[in-house]
């Protein structure tokens, strides 16, 4: 290995524990939640209600306390956010041997769920400047593919509809939003968007999940807050939240006592034991962001001064949540990011590559893509860091 690989390794290693301060052999995680509010007295709460499952109070609440943080006029609650896209995707009409644009460059969830639907991903590239999808790039290969037949979209060389457009919001940094909705407006395309990463990141004012006709959330234990495992289908469109309830809770129609269903539906919803817990962590949520805000500010201030990589700050126009604190280097070269994970892992801070492009998984092989050369590109150049907000000191 050269020296200079060696020598930008030490440093990035070096500069992320100036900021977080690991003690002693304690490893510094990527991002762990924090229960410092009244998670446990609300948890405590539902069980004592015995209403810990599918109904209870707690799944009321926070999906209204939800709707009201994003600014969307419903969300509705699932067990996780993987489900939520499906569901999402389900409801603008994503079907079998459809195809859904969604960029290479995410967590497989957003490929999985369009292939529940039995629909087909078709992967778009990246761009540097939001790490999301790229709508300079996805119009032109729209010219290039595309044709417009009774209202809908399809692909020219595969003849398939493309029923959805999912853009998703990497680490927390908002996509071009409002590129994306007009492609989606030109060419009949409805858009979900994948928010799973961006509860607390802001486009021009509005939250994330709000733009597409849906929009779905993550409440995993890594993600910003967390209920356990858990998932929000966000819309402004009232009938649309009616049947994303309806089809999340097995489409039972409302009755004391009768078991009728109208559809072959899904077992999705939230229990009330993890709608508590979500209750109690969304009181703590502007806390926390704020803190995580911070946190960014001391790693792009500690990391100013080092050459060879770039501290990802939110793009313009936009707030980020900082999920996920984000180096990006200049360089491709696979033995340099091999060298600051082994650096930073060695120190106990832990760090890690960004996912493999979806279209490199064997599953996804054969899915149709545009040129993906800028998402290949990151893949070898992005570097999570820790982004805990108690890491703030
Ligand atoms: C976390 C995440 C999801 C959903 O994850 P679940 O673990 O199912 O809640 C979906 N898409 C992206 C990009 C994510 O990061």
């Amino acid at each position: 290995m050269s020296s200079s690989t060696t020598a930008l390794a030490d440093k990035v290693a070096q500069t992320i524990a100036s900021v977080v301060r690991p003690v002693d052999d304690a490893f510094v995680p990527l991002h762990e939640p924090e229960f410092s509010g009244r998670e446990r007295d609300y948890v405590l709460d539902a069980i004592d209600s015995t209403f810990v499952s599918s109904v209870g109070a707690y799944v009321d609440r926070f999906e209204e306390e939800l709707a009201d943080f994003c600014g969307v006029k419903r969300a509705v609650v699932t067990v996780n956010g993987t489900a939520a896209l499906h569901i999402c995707l389900l409801l603008v009409g994503v079907g079998r041997k459809d195809e859904v644009i969604i960029p290479s460059l995410t967590f497989v969830a957003t490929a999985n769920a369009v292939a529940y639907t039995g629909a087909v991903p078709h992967f778009a590239d990246s761009e540097e400047a939001t790490l999301g999808m790229d709508p300079d790039k996805l119009a032109a290969h729209l010219d290039r593919i595309a044709e417009q037949r009774g209202g809908s979209c399809y692909n020219r060389e595969t003849g398939r509809r493309i029923a959805g457009i999912v853009p998703m919001h990497t680490y927390g940094h908002p996509v071009r939003l409002t590129e994306l909705m007009e492609l989606s407006k030109k060419w009949s395309i409805p858009m979900v968007e994948d928010a799973a990463e961006s509860l607390g990141s802001y486009h021009r004012g509005k939250h994330t999940g709000g733009f597409g006709m849906l929009g779905a959330l993550s409440f995993n234990g890594n993600k910003v807050m967390t209920t356990g495992g858990g998932g929000a289908i966000l819309t402004n469109d009232s009938a649309l939240a009616d049947c994303a309830k309806h089809i999340t809770t097995t489409a039972k129609l409302p009755h004391r006592w009768r078991y009728d269903h109208d559809q072959i539906a899904y077992n999705y919803r939230m229990p009330n034991l993890n709608a508590a817990l979500g209750v109690a962590q969304l009181e703590q949520l502007p806390e926390s962001l704020a803190r995580k805000r911070k946190l960014a500010e001391r790693y792009a201030e500690a990391f100013a001064g080092v050459e060879g990589l770039r501290f990802v700050a939110e793009p313009a126009g936009c707030t980020s949540n900082y999920w996920l604190n984000t180096l990006l280097l200049e360089s491709s070269d696979e033995a340099q990011l091999e060298a600051i994970l082994d650096a930073a892992n060695a120190n106990h801070i832990m760090s890690r590559p960004a996912w493999s492009p979806m279209h490199q998984l064997p599953m996804y092989a054969d899915s149709p893509k545009m040129n993906l050369a800028v998402a290949d590109g990151l893949a070898r150049r992005l570097i999570n860091i820790p982004s805990s907000p108690q890491l703030l000191h």
